[in-house]
């Protein structure tokens, strides 16, 4: 196979633009040959020549002759290397593995056990996706959250309600995060995810998808189970032996998967009651902005809709002078910010969008680094507590609804009392306040700072009627549960996986994290 880097093309080019570029690349125009695009990238360095750059596989006759003959350092041979999940190990299983939770880390865990044949039983607290989206729904028109079944909690975890964007920085020699991109398009998302720099699937997609992986791993031999929350893991000397479910239940295990997400708190309460092994771990907080979306495309790509590059994606950082970093987080361009609240009496925000992504506003959290040492309180679970006093400020200033405020407002640390020309797109109700108050003031200070720093980046990001709204606390988790060199934690039998237990951050990185744990279970154990 030849890898050819550094294709470039018009972003308006049809596919007999692509294919005649490759044949003259390889100095073969007549030949024929079939191709993989395997990168996609946007250079919009030049607004009025806005171009692909492409990373392509091409199959073609006498490969090591074209390479040489061509002689271009953006031309070499290349080979696959294809992903292999280990063959099944020795230990027998008494019973199938049991995977808490139905996120990404727990559905792809789930999918590559019962291709491997092990019929793994997972459990998860909130609803499927279908009902899961009615409460959701429900919850953003009348404000009635259901704790076991909301932006968090449910089929297809924290992110079915998201913006789904897919890419990550994790390391993978080992092709895990292509499975992943693999798994969604065979579940039914865009082919283009696989190749292109920042694919996302939007909330609409991802709903189908997380049903059509259920069904999946249902026809494998897994077996699914909602409403269904773990309240208690029962161990004896050090290993697991039974699973309650809903405080009544026992089901006996000899394996479990605890992929149960960052904000089931009551379940690491749990954990750390029964002994588990965690420390608190440093995440990130703050605020969401909202600006209008032709803003962002102008400044990207100087006009401010573009028919064939959709809605411009930003990203940002600054240094603060108190020695802080803020920078945005999980930018949803053309999306919504959510009310992603799962406890009552506190409020938190989030950002999702449709695949679309055409609502009038983009936005993004614009977040800071917190520490252990800003917790305060103590033991593992104090980044918890320091969350939901965050949250409980933020119900009480809005009452339960999404408190929001004009970045001029902010600056002069006083409530907005109307909007300007930014109007919120957002599900779940608002309510014009001073978010500020909610936020510590080294967060809220060094908040300020960014924004302004980011208004010399992007013309408008300062702008006095961008809105803020708070408070964005689920960042990533507060805490981690430890696991040793077998991916296990302390005691024998469970496998902390996933964004939870603080091995990832974001649907692909759980969703590989949630592949290597099947690993790790098959090298082990015998299948069924
Ligand atoms: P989760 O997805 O949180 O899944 C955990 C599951 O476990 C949940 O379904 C929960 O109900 C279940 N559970 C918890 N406790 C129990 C229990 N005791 N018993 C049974 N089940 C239990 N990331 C991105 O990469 N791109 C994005 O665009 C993006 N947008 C987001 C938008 C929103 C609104 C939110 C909330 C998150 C977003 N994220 C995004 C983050 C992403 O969703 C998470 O990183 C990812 O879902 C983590 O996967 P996970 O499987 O580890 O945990």
């Amino acid at each position: 196979m030849i890898r050819i880097s550094q294709l470039k093309l018009p972003v308006s080019h049809t596919k007999e633009q692509l294919e005649k570029k490759i044949g003259k690349v390889l100095k073969s125009p007549s030949a024929s040959f079939s191709y993989e695009i395997r990168k996609q990238s946007l250079d919009c360095r030049h607004k009025n020549d806005k171009m692909f750059v492409y990373t392509i596989d091409v199959k073609i006759k006498d490969e090591q002759k074209i390479a040489k003959r061509v002689n271009n350092n953006n031309v070499m041979l290349t080979a696959e290397k294809p992903y292999v999940f280990p063959e099944p190990g020795q230990e027998p299983l008494s019973c199938p593995p049991v995977v808490i939770g139905s996120g990404p880390a727990g559905l792809f865990c789930g999918w590559y056990l019962a291709k491997a044949g092990y019929k793994p039983l997972i459990l998860e607290r909130g609803e499927e996706a279908d009902k899961r989206q009615k409460t959701v729904e429900n919850f953003w028109k009348n404000g009635i959250l259901d704790p076991d079944s909301n932006v968090q909690f449910g089929e297809g975890g924290a992110g079915t309600f998201s913006d789904g964007k897919l890419n990550t920085l994790v390391k993978d020699p080992y092709g895990r995060n292509h499975e992943v991109l693999k798994r969604f398009v065979e579940a039914g998302a865009p082919e283009e995810i696989l190749y292109q720099q920042k694919p996302h699937l939007g909330t609409d997609v991802l709903i189908g998808i997380v049903e059509k992986m259920r069904h999946d791993i249902e026809a494998m031999g897994g077996s699914f189970r909602f409403r269904a929350k773990v309240t208690d893991l029962r161990f004896e000397k050090g290993v697991l032996k039974e699973i309650q479910v809903n405080d009544r239940e026992i089901i006996p295990a000899q394996v479990c998967v605890l992929a149960v997400g960052h904000s089931a708190r009551d379940t690491f309460e749990m954990l750390y009651r029964r002994g588990l092994y965690m420390e608190p771990k440093a995440f990130a907080v703050g605020l969401r902005i909202e600006h209008p979306q032709s803003m962002i495309n102008m400044d990207l790509y100087g006009e401010e809709e573009n028919e064939f590059l959709g809605a411009a994606a930003y990203k940002v950082t600054h240094k603060c002078e108190n020695g802080r970093g803020v920078y945005s987080f999980c930018m949803c361009p053309g999306g919504y910010v959510v009310n992603a609240s799962s406890e009552p009496g506190r409020l938190a925000v989030n950002g999702m969008s449709y695949q679309a992504r055409d609502s009038r506003n983009a936005n993004s959290a614009m977040i800071v680094t917190v520490t252990p040492e800003d917790f305060g309180g103590e033991g593992p679970l104090r980044g918890v507590e320091f969350q939901r006093e965050l949250e409980r400020k933020a119900w009480e200033l809005g009452q339960g609804k999404i408190p929001v405020q004009l970045f001029g407002d902010y600056c002069k640390n006083q409530s907005s009392t109307a909007l300007g020309e930014v109007v919120p797109c957002m599900k779940g109700e608002y309510v014009l306040a001073n978010v500020r108050s909610v936020l510590p003031k080294a967060v809220g200070d060094s908040i300020e700072e960014g924004v302004r720093s980011f208004g010399k980046r992007i013309t408008g990001f300062d702008r006095e009627d961008a809105l803020l709204s708070g408070v964005e606390s689920r960042t990533s988790s507060p805490v981690r549960i430890t696991r040793d060199s077998e991916l296990l934690s302390n005691i024998q039998g469970v496998y902390p996986c996933g964004e939870g237990a603080g091995y990832a951050g974001g649907i692909t990185s759980a969703a590989m994290d949630g592949i290597k744990i099947a690993e790790t279970i098959s090298k082990k154990y015998r299948n069924f």
